[in-house]
């Protein structure tokens, strides 16, 4: 046998296309994991994309809530690979060896003060997850929160067909209105922006080592938010260019992550983890789209 220690991929040969799986593109679709929910892992199961082609990647905290985390992501991972019609090419689970946040409530997770420090250590569990799982014939990477708990089956196919070096959706959360007392939907993340003059005029006047996180008031940056650009009228594949993005579902050629585009886990441009990629890209000469009327759901604790 010719070779037999050496294996060889030729980079130019690995297409990420708009017709991904027609052509046997593969995926890894990474999740960072500080909870686990079953209606997350049903969801990714009834992804439509060719499970041969798609590999798993998740990075679990090391802390208490991790250690139930794993036991219930192993169980979980064992009964999709014993069944032949979810059966994905391969599941790698990492334990983080960085620190993470010990309060995962909402309230203590969302607070202004706690943001860089939170999105800092974020963005080292991505880096460690995306460039750990990685391989050479990975033509997409789907960045999907383990809180995203519904997307359309057809995601993927979906995602690709805009052949973007990055495309994001719209993370909204459902909800029961009070004002109507009936099932209802909001925005959930407003980290997909477009740059604005305002956002522009508190970064220059930042210390270098600030950051604006967006979705507060304290920090009013008057950028265009994707999250308030859905219509439910229009077509669901409408795009629009946007300078920051969020981690919910974001599909990206692996080729950016390959050119060195990662998470900032300092400020970059004056931002962090996921907006700091999006820079990052972006000055890696790769463009940023979001896709405004293409809905997820966000879980509702
Ligand atoms: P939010 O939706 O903006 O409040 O952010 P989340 O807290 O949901 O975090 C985004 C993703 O990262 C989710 O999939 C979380 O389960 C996961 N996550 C949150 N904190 C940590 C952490 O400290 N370590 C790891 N590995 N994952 C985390
Ligand atoms: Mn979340």
């Amino acid at each position: 046998l010719p070779n037999k220690h050496i294996s060889h991929y030729d980079l130019n040969k690995l297409t990420a296309t708009a017709n991904g799986l027609a052509n046997k593109e593969e995926v890894l679709l990474l999740s960072p994991m500080s909870k686990f929910l079953p209606e997350y892992w049903d969801n990714i199961n009834k992804l439509s994309y060719d499970h041969s082609l798609i590999s798993l990647g998740f990075i679990i905290p090391r802390t208490n809530d991790g250690d139930e985390v794993l036991i219930k992501l192993e169980a979980a991972v064992k009964k999709t690979q014993a069944d032949k019609k979810t059966r994905f090419k391969k599941v790698t689970i990492l334990r983080q060896d960085s620190d993470s946040l010990l309060s995962q409530a909402e309230k203590d997770r969302h607070a202004l003060a706690v943001q860089k420090e939170r999105r800092a250590m974020m963005a080292v569990a991505r880096n460690s997850l995306v460039f750990s799982t990685i391989s050479p014939s990975t033509a997409w990477c789907l960045w999907l929160d383990a809180d995203i708990v519904e997307t359309p089956p057809t995601l993927i196919q979906d995602l690709m067909r805009h052949d973007k070096p990055i495309v994001s959706a719209n993370v909204f959360q459902r909800f029961h209105n009070p004002d109507t007392n009936k099932p209802d939907i909001r925005p959930y993340d407003f980290n997909n922006w477009v740059e604005s003059e305002e956002g522009l005029k508190i970064a220059a006047s930042l210390k270098e080592d600030e950051i604006i996180v967006e979705g507060y008031a304290e920090m009013a940056t008057y950028r265009p938010l994707m999250a308030y650009y859905y219509d439910a009228k229009s077509d669901i594949h409408t795009e629009m260019a946007l300078d920051g993005i969020g981690g919910g579902a974001v599909l990206v050629k692996a080729d950016v992550h390959r050119d060195g585009a990662m998470f900032p886990s300092f400020p970059f441009y004056h931002l962090i983890e996921t907006e700091g990629f999006a820079k990052m890209a972006k000055r890696l000469g790769y463009t940023v789209f979001g896709l405004p009327n293409y809905l997820v759901y966000h879980y509702n604790e």
